[in-house]
């Protein structure tokens, strides 16, 4: 079994090989938490959770690191006032570590609605303001930094006299960056513009702010990633994910801080998810081009004909691969919805099938080879749109079972069944509608079950026959036993 990657370090797909055999270190940069997540962030992080869940199907063992930037990002006008959390804090009057905890409970609950698996760490950047002041302090004491006026920036000239080359990751060269370059942020403090802060002093007014060597301030954003991949993951981990937009300047920094600190290349394999687009235009807060992952499961929105359930959206994101832009509209959303009904009929068919559907001879579909493709898809650098085109290929085939044009020997069909199962649920993360609903009537049962018998506790039996017959005229029966209470459905 080879596993092929593309790695956006050298723009071409290479033969995965992890460090430490069988185990693979993961960091994803995770969000920025000073607003509700859009659709857009959310396709990101489900791009990863689809190879999370992947690499664990493979048989690697993942440490899977995803952070929460709770800290010194700052807004694009590059107002040093301007931190994200304190901007934000000021219009909630609340207090900054509010709007972080506000925002990081609205990303978990999101990303829980997609069932996007936690990831096995998920440091914050407030929580390693030590490393990250560590790391400035080696990085100023081998000469890749300098003091300024109460910050820090790393000094992308020295590194590149060194050998070492800035803009390797996004393929830009340094020269054209300097010419290009419109700098707002602490323009006359800096060598150089390219020059990224490390550590910023705090004015006055921001009250995010630590102790440091240099004066209270507060790190960089680029830092923190260095600072907590290096601690979980270590010097040189094996895959490095984000949003196609980070590659440059956040992941250009990234590999700049790692390589200074510790004279190797931090990550062996970049990954870069490509961006969602509405009305064929990239989803943006900034630009008001965006949709709220609630909005559209909710139906509370303009875009949309009606509401979808979160597990149709995951569908239609896994129809793309990862790295292509994928455009979402209602006419996608109410494609994907009729492509996932036609899986679960399958799946459900799959259910059913018994001993009389199998034959004795051999299978007259090529199962074995069924099975090789779809692990290709899943090899050739995670390509769920190529698997689920064999899973509707699987189908097809169930289809073709349950009407008798089809046999199989019972040793293929229930490892067809087992395949499926994990390719469908384990593997792209989809859940059944049908089965969720039947959970949710169960426990919608119970409750009136109890209220039931807390009236009869209580002698009042006409509102516990009210209950009763109430259902029965549902086609709910309730059954008393000795055991308590069950029902069923006429
Ligand atoms: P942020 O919280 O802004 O740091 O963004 C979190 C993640 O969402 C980053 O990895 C971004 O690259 C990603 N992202 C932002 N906009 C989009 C979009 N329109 N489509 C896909 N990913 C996005
Ligand atoms: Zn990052």
């Amino acid at each position: 079994m080879i596993l092929k990657i593309y790695n956006s370090l050298r723009g071409e797909k290479e033969i995965f090989k992890p460090i430490l055999e069988n185990n693979v270190g993961m960091y994803v940069c995770g969000p920025t938490v000073y607003s509700n997540v859009h659709l857009g962030n959310v396709r990101t992080f489900m791009s990863f959770d689809f190879i999370f869940r992947s690499l664990q199907f493979l048989g690697y063992k993942v440490r899977y690191v995803r952070n929460i930037t709770d800290a010194g990002h700052l807004t694009d006008d590059g107002d040093v006032d301007n931190d994200r959390f304190v901007k934000q804090s000021r219009l909630e009057k609340l207090e900054p570590m509010e709007i972080v905890q506000k925002y990081t409970v609205d990303f978990h609950q999101v990303l829980e609605k997609f069932n996007l698996l936690p990831p096995t760490i998920e440091p914050t950047a407030t929580g390693h303001i030590l490393e990250q002041i560590e790391l400035t302090q080696k990085l100023i004491d081998s000469g890749f930094a300098y003091v300024s006026n109460g910050s820090v920036y790393f000094d992308v000239l020295e590194y590149n006299k060194r050998g070492l080359n800035y803009g390797e990751l996004s393929n830009r060269n340094i020269e054209e960056l300097f010419a290009n370059t419109r700098d707002l942020d602490g323009q006359n403090e800096k060598k150089n513009p390219q020059d990224f802060a490390l550590w910023k002093k705090a004015s006055p007014a921001h009250i995010m702010r630590w102790n440091s060597p240099w004066g209270e301030g507060f790190p960089g954003w680029h830092l923190e990633c260095t600072a907590m991949s290096t601690k979980y993951l270590g010097e040189t981990f094996d895959i490095h994910g984000g949003g196609m937009d980070l590659k440059f300047p956040h992941h250009e920094c990234e590999v700049a801080q790692g390589k200074a600190c510790n004279g190797k290349a931090p990550v062996r394999y970049w990954m870069h998810a490509n961006m969602l687009t509405m009305n064929g235009q990239r989803m943006s807060k900034s630009t008001g081009n965006y949709i709220l992952p609630m909005q559209l499961v909710n139906g509370d929105n303009d875009f949309f004909e009606k509401a979808f359930h979160p597990t149709i959206v995951r569908f239609c994101f896994m129809q793309a691969h990862y790295r292509s832009v994928l455009d979402i509209s209602n006419d996608a959303m109410v494609a994907s919805e009729k492509g996932y009904q036609r899986l679960m009929d399958a799946m459900k068919i799959l259910q059913s099938l018994d001993e009389s559907s199998f034959t004795n001879q051999e299978s007259n579909w090529a199962f074995d080879l069924w099975k090789t493709n779809a692990y290709a898809a899943l090899l050739d650098d995670f390509n769920s749109p190529i698997l689920i085109a064999h899973l509707f290929e699987a189908a097809k085939t169930i289809f073709a079972i349950k009407d008798g044009k089809v046999q199989l020997t019972k040793e293929d069909f229930s490892e067809l069944k087992s395949l499926m199962h994990d390719f469908v649920y384990q593997v792209l993360g989809l859940q059944n509608i049908e089965e969720n609903n039947n959970e949710k009537l169960d426990q919608a049962m119970q409750v009136l079950i109890d209220l039931r018998n807390q009236a009869r506790k209580a002698k009042n039996f006409d509102l516990s026959d009210e209950i009763r017959n109430q259902l029965l005229e549902k086609g709910i029966e309730l059954k008393d036993s000795r055991d308590g209470t069950s029902y069923v459905l006429n």
